[in-house]
Formats: structure tokens, C-alpha cells, sequence
């Protein structure tokens, strides 16, 4: 993580911290002030590009400011806020609840479709400015795809987040149609 996110400490003027959070679920979040955490449940089944996609799709969420600054409020308040703070290396780990309600989840997001599509787009836009591999972003929806229907429980996450089946067909039509 470390090695895929030291150079993207201040992408496109913005200061982020970058973290891996020691939960199964796969799932990324970015809050207003720049922190950027992945699950170590989506590192799992992802590759180094796909990463980097879904970094730069988080990233998006921040440069864009969907992160609501009374949200930030809260979260500087909470005590998970202070776990992270603590941890000095890479890895926070922190209790599912009091991560919980804040930040952007990658299935069960608050932000609105609009909102997903542009950063989406921003995501797509990061990777090829850094000539990184423009179709992992649609591989990376195909993986999320493939996973609807497993696991008991993300049904009802995805029902409520943009279909990523749709999302890496509109990934796949930006980035030169089909292979
Ligand atoms: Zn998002």
C-alpha cells in the first residue's frame, strides 16, 4: 500500500494519508480531510492497478469535497478519529462501529449516484495522467460485480450503491469500447 501510495501524498494539490484498514470487508472510504483508507478485504482480491483505481476513484471524493464538513466534524470528534491519529505505520485498525457511519463506503455509499459517476470519471482521469493501466478500473467493478450474490449480505448493499456491472461497462465504453 505504502509502495503504491508514496507518490500521491499530494495528488492534484490536495494532502492525503493513506491507511489500510485491518477489516475483511471489501470495502475503501475517503473522508473530507484527506484520509483514505482501503480495507484489507478489497487489497485481497484486487491487484496493484485496480488499487490504484480505486484509490483514484476515493481521491475523487475528496477533490470533489462530497465529504460534508459537519461530517468531518464528527468524525475529528470520534474516537476512531484518535485510533487513527495514534497509529503511527500503515495498518489503523479500529472497531467496525466506530467506523461505521462515517467516511464513503464503496458499496453502501451516501453520496449519490452523480456524485460516484464523477469521481468514477476522476478515478479514470488519475489513471491515465499517470500512464497506470486505464482498464483496471473496469476490472476492478467486474471483481465487485462478481461478488453480488456470494456473500449474504451484499444483495442488500449493493441494492442501495450504482450496480458496478454499470459502471465497468461505462468504464469499458470511456476506455475504447470492448477488447
Ligand atoms: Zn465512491
Amino acid at each position: 500500500m505504502e509502495r503504491l501510495t508514496r507518490k500521491h501524498v499530494n495528488e492534484d494539490g490536495l494532502q492525503l494519508n493513506f491507511k489500510v484498514y485491518l477489516s475483511k470487508d471489501v470495502n475503501a472510504n475517503a473522508t473530507a480531510d484527506g484520509s483514505i483508507r482501503v480495507y484489507a478485504g478489497l487489497m485481497d482480491m484486487m491487484n496493484d492497478q485496480e488499487l490504484l483505481g480505486v484509490i483514484g476513484h476515493e481521491i475523487g471524493h475528496v477533490k470533489h469535497a462530497h465529504t460534508m464538513s459537519a461530517m468531518r466534524t464528527a468524525y475529528m470528534a470520534s474516537a476512531g478519529r484518535k485510533a487513527v491519529a495514534a497509529s503511527s505505520g500503515t495498518a489503523a485498525k479500529l472497531a467496525d462501529s466506530e467506523l461505521g457511519a462515517l467516511g464513503e463506503k464503496l458499496f453502501n455509499s451516501q453520496f449519490s449516484q452523480s456524485q460516484e459517476t464523477e469521481s468514477d470519471d476522476y478515478g479514470l482521469a488519475f489513471m491515465q495522467k499517470h500512464k497506470y493501466n486505464v482498464k483496471a478500473l473496469e476490472s476492478a467493478f467486474r471483481k465487485l460485480a462478481s461478488l453480488s450474490g456470494k456473500q449474504g449480505g451484499l444483495d442488500q448493499m449493493l441494492s442501495s450503491h450504482p450496480d458496478p456491472g454499470s459502471r465497468a461497462d461505462r468504464m469499458r465504453d470511456k476506455t475504447g469500447g470492448k477488447k
